[in-house]
C-alpha cells in the first residue's frame, strides 16, 4: 500500500513538475525531481567541502594534471560528452573514490596509492564517471539527503550555514549505492574506459587489488560502493561478448606522475 501511494505521488510529482527524463547512459525513462541544472549546482557548492574534508587537493600539479587528463578522456567519450567533469586527487588516506551529482568525482592518495597503471585509474575514474552519467548520484543524493535541503543550506551563508553544510558535505561523502547501480557504473564504466583506449582488464584488476586490501582492514569504498557479489565473472563475460581490443595500461606514466609523485 505505502509502496503504491508513493508511486501514485512520483507518477504525480513527475505530471505536476515535469519530473520525466530519459537517463542519459541507461536510456530508460525514468522519474526524476531533480534538472540537471540543479544537480550541477549542487556539486559547485558542495564540491569545495567535500574536498575540505577530505584533506584538500593533493598539492602537486603534475599529479592532478595526469589524473584530470585520464578522467577527461572517459568523460569526453562518456554519455554526457558535453558536460563539465572535474577529476581532484585529494589527501585522505582512506582507499576510496567517489562522485557528486553535476561531475565532481574524487580520488584518494589511499586509493592512488594502491594502483600500479593508468588503465587502473582509468577503470576507478570511469566507474566514477557512470554513477554520475547514469544519475546515481543525483539519486543517491535525492533519498538519502535531500535536494531541496541541500540546496537551501548552502544558499545560507550564516555560521548556522556553515555548520549544515559541513554535515551535508560529510553525507556526501558517504552516499551510499545499491548493488544494482554498483553492477551498472561497473558495466557502464568499463565501455567508457575501452572507448578510450584502455585494456578493460584493469577494471578487473582494480576489484582485485581492493578485495585484497581489504582482507586486512576495512575499505571505505566498499561502504559507499556495495561489492556485488560477482563482479568479475559479469565483467569477464563483458570482456569475451563485445570482444574488446586489448588497449593500453600506461604503467610507467602513472609510476612517473602518479606514484613518484605521492
Ligand atoms: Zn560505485
Amino acid at each position: 500500500m505505502i509502496k503504491t501511494l508513493s508511486i501514485i505521488t512520483l507518477l504525480l510529482s513527475c505530471l505536476l513538475y515535469n519530473g520525466c527524463a530519459v537517463n542519459p547512459a541507461t536510456g530508460e525513462n525514468q522519474i526524476m525531481l531533480v534538472s540537471s541544472s540543479q544537480e550541477a549546482e549542487m556539486g559547485r557548492q558542495y564540491a569545495p567541502e567535500v574536498e575540505k574534508q577530505l584533506g584538500g587537493r593533493i598539492s602537486n600539479s603534475a599529479l592532478q594534471n595526469y589524473v584530470s587528463s585520464v578522467g577527461q578522456r572517459i568523460a569526453r567519450v562518456s554519455h554526457l560528452p558535453n558536460s563539465q567533469f572535474s577529476y581532484t586527487a585529494v589527501n585522505d588516506d582512506s582507499i576510496n573514490a567517489m562522485a557528486l551529482p553535476g561531475g565532481y568525482i574524487f580520488i584518494t592518495k589511499g586509493l592512488l596509492s594502491k594502483l600500479n597503471s593508468e588503465a587502473q585509474l582509468a577503470g576507478i575514474l570511469g566507474h566514477e564517471t557512470a554513477h554520475v552519467t547514469a544519475r546515481h548520484a543525483a539519486q543517491a543524493m535525492t533519498t538519502q539527503i535531500g535536494m531541496d535541503l541541500a540546496l537551501s543550506v548552502a544558499s545560507d551563508h550564516s555560521s548556522a550555514g556553515a555548520a549544515q553544510m559541513a554535515n551535508i558535505g560529510s553525507q556526501l561523502i558517504s552516499l551510499r549505492y545499491s548493488r544494482e547501480h554498483e553492477n551498472q557504473a561497473d558495466s557502464i564504466g568499463m565501455d567508457y574506459m575501452v572507448r578510450a583506449g584502455y585494456s578493460p582488464n584493469a577494471m578487473i584488476e582494480t576489484m582485485e587489488i581492493l578485495e585484497r586490501e581489504s582482507q586486512s582492514r576495512s575499505i571505505e569504498f566498499f561502504s559507499t560502493h556495495p561489492n556485488p557479489g560477482n563482479r568479475k565473472q559479469t565483467l569477464q563475460e563483458q570482456i569475451y561478448v563485445n570482444n574488446y581490443p586489448s588497449g593500453k595500461t600506461g604503467d610507467s606514466d602513472y609510476k612517473q606522475f602518479v606514484l613518484n609523485n605521492l
